[in-house]
């Protein structure tokens, strides 16, 4: 990262982290994920006009919080693991975003990731600011008991600054449901009273909602036909492939296979797939269920190595893993039409230059994946009035929710003449703060 990152960008995060005495780890050398969204934040700033007087207040989370978290292991042993729920912006509504557990995380990623939560937010005009959570741990190496454990002391660690009207909390990579009923229950037993709206992403019986599991990946989805029809792409035909095959990309890939694409590569963490007549999806489904992972599919024509899956020539091309996965390095080799970023940062902004330069529409991630925390709106809005719509609502009032955003997007980087990362950036940094403006100062 650090060659790519222009001086004045790592001067500010420098001066930043340090005032700031954060960890070691983050120092200035290794700006990471955040470097990337100051970068992204920088070019949007000349089209605020005069709310760029405001645009400081994007470039430092609201509040941090780094816990420990102690667990006991199976054996008798104590292990403790770093913890952080970073809260960037709350103009617009309480913090929202998801927690991960991932061996990577590290604060600057939750940084980062806590601060697309409020551009994404802003994006689909949900009432919320943003806000994310993350352990660093490989929740692999745990029993399921330890991971119980783990979730529910780190409840216990950020509870003072979450809550329904505070700080909402969902899944993120490695996070799933039941981890969530872990946190809805440690919170509820803290608090004394059932508190089902303190987390989203919860199983069906405990207050979650239809669709939801599905919503991240139907959103792209439903963003990504908006985006072929705008290229001239015919989706019946046209070929998919994809990063990341867990609850982004294996519902993308699905639903795009449903609607007659070929899903033509596939790579995960385990390998990368690839069948040039189209993967049989459900089968490789079931291979992953059974597997953990895509690597060793028997319906695979080859298995490439990893950095040749960006060379596979593809109509539409879905990134659904982990940030900065797309750089400098790889993205002129990239041979797609449309790319569609189910994951969260997946590309850095030198390689956006690139894609654009080589004439790929790039649907960026604050609006791409949006879906997951539009669904999570629905459910929060649920438990709140304790009636449940149907699935055919959710999904309805998701797609249309959808498709405005895109349009609007779109609108926007026609008249500028930007990307539409950059166009989506302006409507969603125009909303965050307008609503910071008319809030004013306080005292
Ligand atoms: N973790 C998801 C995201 O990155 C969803 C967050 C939520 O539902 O609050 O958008």
């Amino acid at each position: 990262m650090t060659k790519t990152v222009p001086a004045d960008v790592q001067n500010n995060v420098a001066n930043h982290l340090n005032s700031h005495a954060l960890p070691s780890y983050l120092d200035a050398n290794n700006l990471g994920p955040w470097g990337q969204y100051l970068q992204q934040i920088e070019r949007v700033t000349p089209h605020l006009g005069n709310l760029s007087r405001w645009v400081e207040t994007l470039k430092r989370p609201k509040r941090i919080l780094t816990v420990d978290v102690p667990i006991e292991r199976d054996d008798g042993s104590i292990a403790h693991f770093e913890g952080y729920r970073v809260q960037h912006n709350m103009s617009r509504g309480p913090g929202k975003g998801g927690v991960r557990f991932h061996q990577d995380v590290t604060l600057s990623e939750v940084m980062a990731l806590s601060a697309w939560m409020t551009v994404k937010n802003a994006a689909v005009n949900v009432p919320y600011g943003g806000a994310k959570g993350g352990i660093r741990v490989d929740p692999k190496t745990l029993s399921r008991g330890e991971l119980q454990r783990l979730t529910r002391r780190y409840t216990s660690e950020i509870s003072m600054i979450i809550g329904p009207t505070k700080d909402i909390p969902a899944p993120d990579v490695n996070t799933n449901e039941q981890v969530m009923a872990w946190m809805m229950d440690s919170y509820s037993m803290i608090e004394g009273n059932l508190s089902t709206g303190v987390v989203t992403g919860k199983p069906i019986s405990l207050g979650g909602s239809l669709g939801r599991r599905e919503a991240t990946g139907r959103g792209v989805f439903v963003v990504g036909r908006e985006a072929a029809a705008k290229r001239g792409v015919e989706i019946k035909g046209a070929r998919v492939a994809v990063q990341g095959f867990g609850n982004v990309g294996g519902v993308a890939a699905t639903m795009f296979n449903g609607a007659g694409a070929k899903i033509v590569a596939v790579q995960d963490h385990t390998g990368t797939v690839v069948n040039e007549g189209g993967l049989d999806v459900a089968r490789l489904h079931e291979h992953v269920a059974e597997t953990g992972g895509v690597g060793g599919f028997a319906g695979a024509e080859a298995c490439l190595d990893r950095e040749a899956f960006w060379g596979i020539e593809s109509d539409i091309l879905i990134p659904a893993a982990l940030e900065q996965q797309i750089t400098e390095e790889n993205a002129p080799r990239i041979r797609t039409k449309i790319m569609l970023e189910g994951a969260n940062g997946p590309t850095t902004p030198e390689a956006d230059d690139i894609l654009a330069a080589n004439n790929v529409l790039v649907v960026p991630d604050v609006l791409a994946n949006a879906g997951g925390v539009t669904v999570s709106y629905f459910e929060w809005v649920q438990d709140f009035s304790s009636f449940f719509w149907t699935e055919d609502e959710i999904n309805a009032r998701l797609t249309r929710i959808m498709q405005e955003a895109f349009s609007a997007v779109w609108d926007v980087a026609q008249q500028k003449n930007v990307s539409l990362r950059t166009a989506t950036f302006i409507l969603a940094c125009t909303r965050v703060l307008q609503a910071r403006e008319v809030r004013g100062l306080y005292p």
